[in-house]
């Protein structure tokens, strides 16, 4: 009888204490009512659509959305007043390209993440997503566009749990399970076949690519990802072209990982949606992904970001690849595919130092900005939603010291983040 009774005993006091952290966490990300109202002081206001800056505004938040914006907005009597005049607000931050459900540890698995997928189980991987979801917000990034690498659909419940507000974290669109030519991002040994599974969908003949969209979408992606190139035999411009054509017409997007020059040629004939990476494209690459309104999520590794993940060579081919997308004019979004654990990091502050490679390149801090902003709204195709500060758009609003059209690296320090009119951090 005594373990039983023991056992009863750990399930009160930890029932017990999962209640105290459920209220805990409840009063530190209350949900707004409908009329729940706040009046932001903006001592500078950033619209990086525009590429300007206006002082001394107010911002009206009623529940989730912003309701005016403008110097002379008369405050509502009941709202809650919030003091930012000695700061710069501006729209909440996008990465484009994350895998919250996915924390390579080196210590553990070395620089290959199929060893991360082989211990670390979906469960896990859902509540690892719960951390770097909350740490992304926490950095200021308010929406993300999740690739994949998530294990059996752990993206799907972290957008959903995001969504109905039972943890904090940024408006996910999640691509499910990559899909990509058989054997995925691994080199699998024929005794153990199906090691890749679930991480990616192999789809190779045209019947088994539309087969794996719509298992996505059943299962709850919002984008189509699609691994072009990491296999010897490689998707076509026809293949790519197909797949694009199906995942459009069920309203989805389509993301395509390009690490080869011949992927990314293939990729921006096909006109997909994105070409993440990309770093291997020439000119005239970048010129037809321009001619066909691709956009270019480079996942441009800084220096420490590519020594982390292996590559430390890589870093300088993404950097002179952002400098020639840049001066080509091709439509850039920001996006990072940051996933390895780093000492006294968060997924938040390792993403955010991805504007360094920017820098490095020369974008002006203008232009980065729309990359992080309207750029990727419009790509992740939220921009009605979300994505600016104006009338009727989601309350997603953050604060820097500086003013970011002056000083990119200030974003690396934000310092207050609405979220859908929640208050998340205000330091
Ligand atoms: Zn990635």
């Amino acid at each position: 009888m005594r373990p039983q009774i023991k056992s009863v005993c750990f399930l009160t006091i930890a029932i017990f204490f999962l209640l105290i952290m459920a209220t805990r966490l409840a009063a530190q990300y209350p949900q707004p009512g409908p009329e729940r109202v706040f009046a932001i002081k903006a001592g500078k206001l950033v619209d990086p659509e525009k590429g300007t800056t206006e002082t001394n505004q107010i911002i009206v938040v009623r529940g989730r959305k912003i309701e005016a914006v403008g110097a002379n907005v008369t405050i509502p009597a009941n709202a809650k007043v919030i003091d930012l005049t000695k700061s710069t607000v501006l729209p909440g931050l996008f990465d484009a390209h994350t895998h919250l459900c996915m924390t390579l540890k080196k210590d553990r698995d070395g620089n290959s993440y199929f060893i991360t997928t082989l211990f670390d189980p979906t469960p896990f991987r859902a509540i690892e997503g719960v951390a770097n979801a909350r740490d992304m917000l926490a950095a200021g990034f308010t929406t993300v566009r999740d690739v994949g690498n998530a294990g059996n659909y752990a993206d799907t419940a972290l957008r959903e749990a995001i969504e109905r507000g039972l943890v904090p974290g940024p408006t996910m669109i999640n691509a499910g399970r990559i899909i990509a030519p058989y054997g995925g991002q691994f080199h699998l040994q024929p005794e153990k076949r199906d090691l890749a599974t679930p991480e990616y969908a192999f789809a190779d003949t045209h019947d088994e690519m539309i087969k794996a969209i719509r298992e996505n979408i059943h299962y709850g992606a919002t984008v189509i990802k699609i691994v072009v190139d990491d296999q010897k035999y490689i998707y076509s411009a026809e293949d790519i072209r197909f797949m694009v054509e199906e995942a459009h017409r069920d309203g989805l997007k389509l993301a395509a990982h390009c690490w080869t020059r011949a992927g990314a040629h293939n990729a921006a004939e096909a006109g997909v949606d994105s070409i993440e990476h990309g770093q291997m494209m020439t000119n005239e690459d970048l010129q037809l992904a321009k001619k066909n309104h691709v956009v270019l999520v480079g996942t441009d590794f800084t220096e420490s970001a590519a020594r982390e993940d292996g590559f430390p060579d890589m870093h300088s081919v993404f950097v002179d690849r952002l400098k020639r997308a840049y001066q080509i004019g091709v439509t850039m979004a920001f996006g990072t595919d940051a996933f390895v654990y780093v000492p006294g990091e968060t997924r938040g502050t390792l993403a955010v130092e991805y504007v360094d490679s920017w820098v490095e390149a020369g974008v002006p801090a203008k232009d980065t900005l729309r990359a992080m902003t309207i750029n990727a709204a419009r790509l992740l195709g939220v921009d009605a939603e979300r994505g600016a500060i104006k009338p009727g758009l989601a309350a997603d609003i953050i604060a820097t010291p500086e003013n970011p059209l002056d000083n990119i690296q200030t974003v690396r320090k934000v310092s207050f983040v609405m979220k859908d009119g929640n208050v998340f951090k205000n330091d």
